[in-house]
């Protein structure tokens, strides 16, 4: 039942990067009045003057109507988030920590200290950012410890779901709110904050199922959705490790599972293994903080995971060295001389998003390998010079493929699906290719000649 009495909040989102900026925009467009903000000024200016800092489909549009309306703002000043907002949503990043397993929660830190120093009436605080179990609680010691006592200062929590590439969608017609309150202030002013998202599927005739739960219940859901979704996809591909030996084909295999409703078929395609800036970060923050609560055992399984779909990614120098005949030594197989074509450098097709992706992690290994690596994504390239400068980029699909003696695609962008492997023939100096994504129509490449390896696949 829907709480009644709160107004129609006005909202702040803290860590306007993917997360944040997408709210932002998206909450505006449903007609509240927003303002982003964050420490970068560069992103802030880039906002304000009506360009998404990354790649969204649709956002861009959102983002100008919304700034030209007069509901969206942006600042990088904490004391006017403080005094603009009733709802302050917390979307700062919450990194790998440098010792490789717990989340860094230094941004969260400082995000909720430089706001409450600033607050002067009742605001709610909502933890957006995925997070160990337990800081909530812990944000609450610390707006305690920094906002005026008399204010009343609540915090809850709301995990985000959102898919880069489907990010307005998402957030605009999610399949699910979670909020984990200890008041019916927070939860009155949490369903306030969202009854532009009832209201559009009310109107669209959908039902949003709301949960409303506790801290630690509302922490959890999101790493445990993380921790079954990385679970699904190692499992495929564990499963694809063992067709590659018992010569069965794991496409087919998933196919044939997939069928079975209770296992369906959705995150079951067997390939390179997952990447980005959520999952591999967040099983294995997930284990650290399972670790320290005494649970390790139970989330023990989240490291096989985690190796199998690293795996993966060796997997492909291994098919590279066989396709390319070369033997493997002790430090693994030799590959100079050979020029290869790595298309995709994103985690994922329509985003250029290349935190952690298995594709440049690949190149880099060809690369070491000896390999002379050329790179091309349609959208991913000025974040994949940043983040691995040392490979060779280049403007075009056609300019990669040209003189390459192997092809591996290793990001499943429409544009390699579709691409022509008779015009792409004539171009490459060997028809060798490696589908990481098995995205390609093996009978197509194999008919105009090319020499194809899937993953798991005869
Ligand atoms: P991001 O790196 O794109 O953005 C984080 C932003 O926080 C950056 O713009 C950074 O400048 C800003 N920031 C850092 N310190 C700040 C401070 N003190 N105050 C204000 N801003 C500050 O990260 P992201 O992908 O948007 O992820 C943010 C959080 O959301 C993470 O916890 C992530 O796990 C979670 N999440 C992300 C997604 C996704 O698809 N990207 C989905 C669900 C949840």
């Amino acid at each position: 039942t829907p709480p009644s009495g709160a107004a129609r909040p006005r909202l702040a989102f803290l860590g306007t990067g993917y997360l944040g900026a997408t709210y932002a925009i998206c909450f505006a467009e449903l007609g509240y009045e927003v303002l982003g903000f964050d420490v970068d000024e560069a992103k802030i200016a880039k906002l304000a003057g009506g360009a998404v800092p990354f790649h969204e489909p649709g956002l861009d549009e959102l983002l100008r109507r919304n700034l030209a309306a007069g509901r969206l703002r942006f600042t990088t000043e904490y004391k006017e988030t403080a005094d603009f907002a009733d709802v302050h949503f917390i979307c700062v990043g919450t990194p790998q920590r440098a010792d490789g397993m717990g989340a860094d929660l230094s941004y969260v830190e400082s995000a909720v200290t430089g706001l409450a120093q600033h607050l002067t009436r009742k605001a709610l605080i909502v933890g957006k950012s995925t997070v160990p179990v337990g800081t909530a609680e812990w944000i609450e010691q610390l707006v305690g410890k920094h906002a005026p006592a008399d204010l009343g200062i609540e915090v809850a929590w709301s995990p985000e779901f959102l898919q880069e590439g489907f990010a307005v969608e998402d957030v605009l017609r999610p399949n699910r709110i979670v909020i984990g309150v200890k008041s019916d202030w927070a939860n009155a002013m949490l369903y306030a904050s969202h009854k532009g998202v009832f209201d559009l599927a009310a109107t669209e005739d959908r039902e949003v199922p709301l949960v409303v739960t506790d801290f630690a219940t509302a922490e959890l859901v999101k790493v445990a959705a993380n921790a079954f979704l990385a679970t699904k996809i190692s499992f495929i591909n564990a499963m694809a490790e063992v067709c590659e030996v018992a010569g069965g084909d794991v496409t087919m295999l998933a196919r044939s599972i997939g069928y079975d409703p209770r296992i369906g078929n959705r995150f079951l395609q067997a390939g390179v293994g997952f990447g980005g800036g959520c999952l591999p970060k967040d099983i294995r923050a997930f284990q650290a903080r399972a670790q320290e609560l005494g649970a390790g055992e139970a989330l023990r399984f989240l490291h096989e995971v985690d190796l199998i779909n690293l795996r993966r990614r060796t997997r492909v120098l291994q098919l590279a060295a066989e396709l390319l005949g070369r033997r493997s030594g002790p430090a693994g197989p030799d590959l100079s001389g050979t020029r290869v074509a790595v298309l995709g450098a994103t985690f994922k097709p329509n985003s250029d998003d290349v935190r952690d992706a298995p594709s440049l992690a690949v190149a880099a290994l060809l690369a070491k390998a000896g390999a002379d690596v050329h790179v091309y994504d349609p959208e991913g390239m000025e974040n994949a010079r940043a983040a691995q400068p040392d490979l060779t980029y280049e403007p075009s699909m056609n300019d990669a493929v040209r003189g390459a003696d192997l092809v591996c695609v290793l990001t499943e962008w429409a544009d390699f699906r579709n691409a022509d492997p008779v015009a792409l023939g004539e171009l490459a100096a060997g028809r060798r290719v490696i589908d990481g994504r098995n995205c390609l129509d093996s009978a197509l490449w194999t008919h105009a000649g090319w020499e194809y390896r899937g993953m798991g696949r005869p």
